[in-house]
């Protein structure tokens, strides 16, 4: 199958992308492993999305589905396992078979970070999750705990809050990282409480997860919390081993690129979380994609 783009990802960058190459009269492929719409499936209120209001994470990600869809872009459920980007025309290899691209644009997003805790592993998907929209529901009047500093932990706070009968809020410094709105409102809820200056020391049960340990980092004191859930949030990790040596990444595994969305290889575009930013929301991925696709549009009329 030969494409004049194809997009790896289905998330709001890769979708937006999608929009602008198709009106750009473009052929466009673009391949998802996991769900069309990205992280944002995992978002259980959208507010900050300019033009639209309110919305639940699905919701949006169904409206930016249909919109590339109906474009005319191929939108097809094969994970990206192989690229050969340096060659013309670029290669891009999948679960369902072979690609040939004239141009490719990487809009893979990035994943949620692990705790590194004995015992994260064994319980996971047994009380430990990494989607407070996903699992919340699951533990529905119960003591639970969560752990990150960042907005989503804040987010998913008040979400788990209004689900469970308690929530312990977990946060390695003295102070969170996220917004003063979200701060103000997670300190107000009578159910949940937070543990300053502590870590998750070890996730404990028999067959689901019964308890976890907390340190105070500043006292040294551990206690156990009897909680039937850890939910993890702390932060997000790109996964571009698919890319090494082809295109350049920062040390953290970013893909670099400026505002322009070009990376260090000819012909082909980043968009989106994945690459190097100050701001990982759903406006800048999909500025991103529209950003990547008129670069490539203008690459290929020249190559
Ligand atoms: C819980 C949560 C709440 C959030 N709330 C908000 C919010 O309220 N407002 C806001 O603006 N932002 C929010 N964000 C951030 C926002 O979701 C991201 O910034 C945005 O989704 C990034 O879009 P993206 O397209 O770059 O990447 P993603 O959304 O990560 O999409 C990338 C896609 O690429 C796919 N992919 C990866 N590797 C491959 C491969 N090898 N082959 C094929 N496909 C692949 C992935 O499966 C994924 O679908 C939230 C994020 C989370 C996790």
């Amino acid at each position: 199958m030969k494409y004049d783009i194809v997009i790896i990802g289905a998330g709001p960058a890769g979708l937006s992308a999608a929009v602008y190459a198709r009106r750009a009269g473009l052929t466009v492929a673009v391949l998802e492993q996991n769900i069309y719409g990205g992280q944002i499936v995992n978002t259980p209120e959208v507010e900050n999305y300019p033009g639209v209001g309110r919305q639940t994470g699905v919701e949006l990600a169904m409206a930016l589905y249909n919109q590339a869809a109906d474009t005319g872009a191929d939108i097809v459920l094969e994970g990206v396992t192989e690229v050969r980007l340096q060659q013309d025309p670029k290669v891009v290899v999948t679960t369902g078979g072979e690609y040939e691209a004239g141009a490719v644009i990487i809009a893979n997003g990035a994943k949620r970070r692990l705790l590194g805790c004995p015992g994260e592993d064994t319980f996971s998907g047994r009380g430990v999750s990494y989607c407070a929209t996903c699992d919340g529901a699951f533990f529905r009047g119960k003591e639970v705990s969560i752990v990150g500093g960042g907005n989503t932990a804040l987010e998913d706070a008040l979400f788990l809050a209004n689900n469970c009968s308690k929530v312990y809020l977990i946060h390695r410094r003295d102070q969170f990282r996220g917004s003063k709105i979200l701060v103000d409102a997670v300190v107000a809820k009578q159910n949940i409480e937070i543990l300053y200056d502590s870590t998750v020391e070890e996730v404990t049960g028999s067959d689901k997860v019964e308890a976890i340990r907390v340190r105070n980092k500043l006292s040294g004191e551990e206690q156990s919390l009897p909680v039937s859930a850890l939910f993890v949030a702390v932060g997000l990790a790109p996964e571009n081993s698919l890319f090494t040596d082809q295109v350049e990444l920062s040390e953290a595994g970013y893909i670099k690129a400026g505002e322009d969305c070009c990376t260090s290889c000819d012909g082909v575009f980043v968009a989106g979380d994945t690459r190097t930013k100050e701001l990982r929301q759903i406006v800048t991925a999909a500025a991103d994609g529209a950003v990547a696709a008129t670069a490539a549009a203008r690459w290929l009329d020249t190559h």
